[in-house]
């Protein structure tokens, strides 16, 4: 019967003709399930954790064997030596400039090559550019694309469980860089990799990675200095490792600092955030909200003043014929994840503020004891809601007077512009003052019942997000 799945009621049909629609099964009695109430144990994610076998914790007993020793050489050596490096070394101006731009090279490599063209697919490169990608990207020392893009696919499809190799709910320093120095206790969940397996540019890096990090990483950052203006000490430890150095805590941040300062412009379910410092110091990843909403969309700022030079070289590329199809989700879809954010926000605000009672929480009363009580206190009846104005009657802007004389009266023609058209703040802050209503007197008066200011609300339908 092969493995696909038939979506639920569709009949099957040995026959090979059409499949006929069925009906769907009724809910059980009294079954609150919805759609977005699945079971915890029917989720996928709970399925393939139940299923993992978890490395044990790690122990006086066994960290030497869950350390992943070669890793943590890269991580702890590199910056051992560019400070070592820094204290022994005069920086010459013309290898500081070179450092920042070799700086920049890796990083295009990392953004725009391993993440999102080989991780994402959010544009088509031609063979040169990603010859040119592969290299910068190897050039920083932080593994081959084949490793980084199986990852960061997980790092999406997983985000924030235990699945996610870089899960930020481990907190911020784990999500960083800790991920990577000790064997994970659950492998990172099955992510598709099929196109990067048969990508020959993908496959030639995994192939000569160590020799092109080597060369691109270490060799050509000292030659370049060397060779040019002499400085090859300053060029292996400035352009060699304090540039790795920058380029690794760099790419690391959009897994750290991306997932903990900012805001959440699109979404606010998972831990991704949006800020321009993560920008600055990520090359323009640090719109991350946007990125883990819109994945495959070839920028991560969707304004054009907002940093994201990585969008910038893919269009310039574009431009030159090096890069095609940038992929963009529509602006229809990016605008209902920022509205719905923004909704959200606002019936907080909603929430917090005091509003009037509802008419059907309020006492209904006649005509004869509400003329009754008003002879003991100031009661006024607009639009069939009986109002207390016991705290108003100094505070009215038009003087005591005007309210003294229609107290036990009807005011409501009076109060929608008999005497005076009363301002919308005025209606809003009237409703606040119900105390009843009176017997067989709302419909006609539909003006009064909804205050302006609850004319428009936020609701949620069903589920909250
Ligand atoms: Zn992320
Ligand atoms: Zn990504």
């Amino acid at each position: 019967m092969g493995f696909v799945s038939r979506p639920s009621g569709v009949a099957q049909d040995d026959s090979g003709a059409q499949p006929k629609p069925t009906h769907l099964a009724p809910a059980p009695p009294n079954s609150d399930a919805t759609a977005s109430e699945i079971p915890r144990s029917d989720k996928y994610v709970d399925k393939l954790l139940r299923a993992a076998e978890p490395l044990p914790p790690i122990s006086w007993s066994n960290w030497r064997k869950q350390i992943r020793w070669f890793n943590l050489s890269v991580i702890v050596i590199t910056p051992l030596l560019a400070l070592y490096g820094a204290a022994t070394t005069n920086l010459d101006s013309r290898t500081l400039w070179f450092s920042v731009f070799y700086y920049v090279f890796n990083m295009i490599g990392i953004t725009a090559g391993y993440h999102r063209l080989w991780s994402h697919r959010a544009y088509n490169a031609s063979k040169p550019l990603e010859y040119f990608l592969a290299v910068a990207g190897g050039g920083s020392v932080q593994g081959a694309i084949w490793w980084w893009a199986r990852g960061h696919r997980s790092h999406h499809r997983y985000t924030d469980t235990d699945l996610d190799p870089y899960n930020a709910e481990r907190g911020f320093w784990w999500s960083h860089v800790v991920w990577m120095l000790v064997k994970p206790r659950i492998k990172p969940g099955p992510a598709d990799i099929s196109d990067l397996r048969k990508n020959a540019v993908v496959q030639w890096q995994y192939r000569h990675y160590f020799a092109i990090a080597l060369i691109w990483g270490i060799i050509i950052p000292t030659v370049i200095p060397g060779y040019f203006w002499f400085d090859w000490r300053g060029g292996y430890f400035y352009a060699g490792f304090f540039r790795i150095v920058a380029v690794h805590h760099s790419t690391f941040a959009v897994n750290s600092l991306a997932h903990w300062l900012g805001e959440s412009t699109f979404d606010d379910k998972h831990t991704p955030k949006d800020h321009l410092l993560t920008a600055f110091v990520t090359l323009g990843e640090g719109y991350h909200n946007f990125h883990h909403q819109f994945p495959m969309d070839y920028r991560n700022a969707v304004k054009w003043y907002q940093w994201d030079p990585t969008k910038w070289f893919i269009a310039v590329c574009n431009r030159l014929g090096l890069a095609s199809h940038l992929r963009v989700f529509p602006e229809r879809e990016i605008d209902k994840g920022r509205l719905t954010m923004q909704l959200k926000r606002f019936k907080a605000k909603q929430d917090m503020l005091e509003w009037p009672m509802d008419s059907n929480d309020l006492p209904v009363i006649n005509w004869e004891s509400f003329k009754e009580q008003s002879e003991t206190r100031p009661l006024i009846l607009v639009g069939g809601f009986i109002h207390d104005l016991s705290s108003f009657m100094d505070q009215h802007p038009g003087g005591r007077g005007l309210l003294s004389s229609n107290v036990g009266k009807d005011a409501t023609t009076a109060f929608l512009g008999g005497v005076y058209e009363h301002s919308h703040a005025a209606h809003n802050l009237l409703a606040m003052m119900r105390v009843g209503v009176l017997f067989g007197g709302l419909e006609h008066v539909s003006e009064i019942v909804v205050p302006p200011g609850q004319r428009l609300r936020v609701v949620n339908y069903g589920v909250e997000i």
